[in-house]
């Protein structure tokens, strides 16, 4: 787990009226994602209209936390200092069973057992006493 908020440096999400129930989600250990009222998808980024549709009757549902790793790539060379301390480590998209692709970390797991398509679960990983941040690991 990480530090304490006084001495966490890395960069924090910002959440705004609309992604403010991802946020929260996250911190009470729940991805949250939105689901369109006209067409059913799920959505991710949080947004105030459906990409797919258009329509606007976006709401709220608890997800699975279940996906697979659609893609990664081993971060060997920090490009901000800030995550200096964290090098070699796995930068990931992950495809939740919901259907949006989620960029992350895959954590818990050698580097070498990281595998495209491995079914992967969420882990919440409380940086701050105010903030957490979506990682995944092995299922
Ligand atoms: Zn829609």
């Amino acid at each position: 787990m990480s530090d304490t908020a006084t001495q966490y440096e890395k960069p924090l999400p910002v959440p705004s009226d609309i992604s403010a129930p991802y946020w929260e989600g996250l911190n009470a250990g729940e991805l949250r994602l939105q689901r369109c009222g006209d067409c059913g998808r799920y959505v991710f980024y949080p947004r105030s209209v459906c990409p797919y549709c258009l329509g606007e009757r976006l709401e709220w549902v608890s997800a699975s936390g279940r996906g697979r790793l659609y893609s990664y790539t081993i971060v060997r060379r920090a490009m901000n200092p800030a995550f200096a301390a964290d090098v070699p480590y796995v930068f990931a998209i992950v495809e939740l069973e919901e259907g949006p692709r989620v960029t992350t970390n895959i954590i818990g797991c050698a580097l070498e057992d990281v595998r495209v398509d491995m079914p992967v679960k969420a882990a919440y990983d409380s940086v701050t006493s105010e903030v957490a941040l979506l990682k995944f690991e092995p299922e």
